[in-house]
Formats: C-alpha cells, structure tokens, sequence
C-alpha cells in the first residue's frame, strides 16, 4: 500500500445505519485488519461513549475495540483541558457521553463555556435560550461538531450546528468546532496510527464534515453515497472529494488501486 498507509472511517452512514452494519463494512474492517493497515474510527456521534460504541458495532458484527475510536466528546473533553482548564461549563447534547468529559465541571447556569453536542429532544426553546443567554453574558460558544443532520432507519433527523449557526447568528460570534471539520481532531486521529495525513484517507458520508475537512487538512478524501449522502449535497458543496465510492465495500478495491 505504497500511496494509502492508514485510513479514518466515519462510523454513522458508513459502517452502519441506525446501528445496523451497511453492506461491506463488516469485511472491510476485516480487510484492513488482515494487511495490517492502520485504522481509526472517528465520528461526531456524541450519544455514545467509547466503549458503548465499541460494544454496540461489535453486536453489529463489526470488530473494533474502544482504543480504535475517536470522538468530538473526546476531542472536546481534550480541547477544553488544554485551552479553557478550570472553566464552568455548561453542556447541551443528547447521550450519555459526560463519561467522556472527564475533568470537566459541569455547571447549568452562569457558564464560561456553552458546549452544544448532538441534537435531541433537550434543544427546547427553553435550553436554546439559556445557552443565548449566557453566550450573551460573555461566555465561549464551542461545538462538539457542526453536523447540521443526519439520516436514520425513520428518517432525516436535524443536529446541533444547525443551532450553531443559529446561535453565532443571533450572538454574532464563531463557535470553535473540536470534532470534524477540525483539522486538530484529523490530526490527532491519524497521531495515534502513526500515519501522516499525505499517506491517510479519511472515509464519510458528510461531504463537508468529513471529506473537504478531511482534504483541507491533507488527507485523501473518500464520499461514500450511503447514509446521509445526497447527490444534491455533493454539486453544492464548495470542493470536490479526491473519490466517491458506492459504499464502504469498495474501500479495498479503491486503496489497491492507489497503491
Ligand atoms: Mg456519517
């Protein structure tokens, strides 16, 4: 594998949907295994901890351990360690991911930080209002991800960075993303493989999120046309991905090809 050394997969809309295993994707992560290329699994799901989502791809057959993920909780967990240490935080998002944001305190009123995460039932006028609220009073919008929706077995269902971009409307401020696009959680994916992002492929639905993401930050991008994937989203989108493949069970064919 002369040109492709490691590959990030994007786990809903290319492994699975609805938690089901998509067509190919249980081989594939078996391929990558059998020659001994470098994987991780990165996603802006934030309902699930690590282990959770390893537990729960495993029932779907697919093989992965905890280790092998990364997630925007986790990226978000590392970034408010890093750039905003002892702050009051204050968090909107569906899951049960607060496993994953360890060493942070967690406040519901008068925080220095608003952390918006997947969107659920919770993002009620109610909620939103008191995130505006204490943006306004100064504090730091942050995003686990800016997914503005994803696609489930019932359907499209809306996500956090469409209330994002409401909030950095009304406030008149950017939130800074830690999941993808970030080129920072690329980067620290593809550090723990040892891959540099010349020699990586990062492999999504979201055209924007995890494709032209993953190419601004010098990956080789890959567009599966599962899961969220509309041809629609593919001619508005402001780049053009390296390669689109019908689904992640073209992935072997496409990395021998590069090689
Ligand atoms: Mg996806």
């Amino acid at each position: 594998m002369g040109g492709i050394q490691g590959v990030l997969l994007d786990i809903d809309g290319v492994l699975t949907v609805s938690w089901r295993a998509l067509p190919g994707a249980i081989e594939t992560v078996e391929w990558l295994r059998e020659r001994h290329v470098p994987f991780r699994l990165i996603t802006n799901t934030t309902t699930h901890t690590r282990a959770d989502l390893a537990a729960t791809l495993r029932s779907a057959g697919i093989a992965v351990e905890a280790e092998e993920i990364v997630t925007a909780v986790v990226a978000t967990a590392s970034y408010l360690r890093a750039h905003r240490p002892g702050a009051r935080v204050f968090v909107l998002s569906d899951g049960n991911a607060r496993a994953d944001l360890e060493g942070v305190t967690l406040v519901e009123e008068g925080a220095d930080v608003v952390v918006l995460g997947g969107a659920y039932e919770g993002f009620t006028y109610e909620a939103l209002n008191r995130a505006f609220r204490m943006l306004m009073d100064g504090a730091e919008l942050i995003g686990m991800h800016r997914n503005l929706y994803w696609r489930t077995s019932e359907g499209w269902q809306l996500d956090g960075g469409a209330f994002i971009a409401g909030l950095e409307e009304a406030t008149g401020r950017r939130a800074v993303v830690c999941g993808k696009p970030a080129a920072a959680y690329f980067e620290s994916a593809l550090s723990t493989i040892g891959v540099t992002p010349e020699r990586a492929a990062m492999v999504g639905d979201d055209v924007v999120n995890d494709v032209l993401g993953a190419q601004a930050a010098g990956l080789t991008g890959v567009l599966v046309r599962t899961g969220k994937f509309r041809p629609e989203d593919l001619e508005r989108a402001p780049g053009v991905p390296d390669h689109v493949i019908d689904e992640v069970g073209s992935l072997p064919e496409l990395l021998e090809r590069l090689s």
